[in-house]
């Protein structure tokens, strides 16, 4: 699949309105947004052939139309160290997600590159119906979920805007370095920021995208999960 419409038009024939991972990444790609490397097996073997050719740590996750919290049913397994790991997490994936859904379609399973911890950030965009695409902004974890330190703008946006963005939220402080944490790679973020501005700018069939995490290092950033919900 090489294009954003097709990939969105292939969603749309299965019936489905959101976007699975390795879909979601690839579009990432198309618009120069960092992501974890990754490939989609169909099964153990391809698994283990795959984590070898990304290099361990790896992370495995369920790809199936029918799961969209991945975690909350036990469908990713991550920093797996070696082949016997990863054999063992696969079953254990799929077990997990029998479980949860005894006719779950399982498309296949995502092996990654493991993105070694990090300060998390999250870039969002939700479609405001008047006013169009809108780029939201915070730090991961509990200062999204818990304190709500965000900041929105409305698409499209400037640099400057993305920069005002990131230094905006309380939790700023955190990614200018803290105690032992290094400083954050502002400009990675911005990159980031911008680039979803052009896809979601580019593509207003998108009614809502999440990448959530993304890590951001010294230098760099990768996202970690992405997601993306059509109109
Ligand atoms: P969910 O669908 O439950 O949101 P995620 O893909 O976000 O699934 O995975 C859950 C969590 O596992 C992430 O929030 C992150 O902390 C961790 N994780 C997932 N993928 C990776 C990765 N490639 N490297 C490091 N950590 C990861
Ligand atoms: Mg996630």
């Amino acid at each position: 699949m090489n294009s954003v419409s097709e990939i969105f038009n292939n969603a749309k024939t299965e019936g489905r309105k959101f976007l699975l991972e390795p879909e979601a990444k690839t579009i990432c790609k198309m618009y120069n947004i960092p992501v974890t490397d990754f490939k989609v097996a169909k099964n153990e073997d391809e698994v283990v052939k795959f984590s070898r050719e990304i290099g361990f740590p790896v992370v495995l996750k369920i790809v199936s139309p029918d799961v969209i919290h991945k975690s909350d049913v036990g469908g990713v397994i991550i920093d797996l160290k070696s082949e016997e790991a990863v054999r063992k997490a696969y079953r254990q994936i799929i077990e997990n997600v029998k479980k949860y859904k005894p006719k779950a379609k399982i498309t296949g399973i995502l092996v990654q590159e493991m993105a070694p911890p990090s300060t998390e950030v999250i870039v969002g965009s939700i479609k405001d119906p008047q006013f169009g695409p809108a780029l939201m902004f915070g730090l991961g974890g509990i200062f999204v979920e818990v304190l709500k330190d965000v900041t929105f703008r409305i698409a499209p946006i400037t640099e400057d805007d993305a920069r005002e963005m990131i230094t905006e939220v309380k939790a700023y402080p955190l990614l200018k370095g803290y105690r032992n944490m290094p400083p954050a790679d502002i400009d990675a973020i911005i990159k980031i920021i911008l680039n979803t501005s052009k896809l979601v700018m580019e593509h207003q069939e998108i009614k809502e995208l999440d990448f959530n995490p993304i890590m951001v290092y010294e230098k760099g950033a990768k996202t970690v999960d992405a997601r993306i919900i059509l109109e």
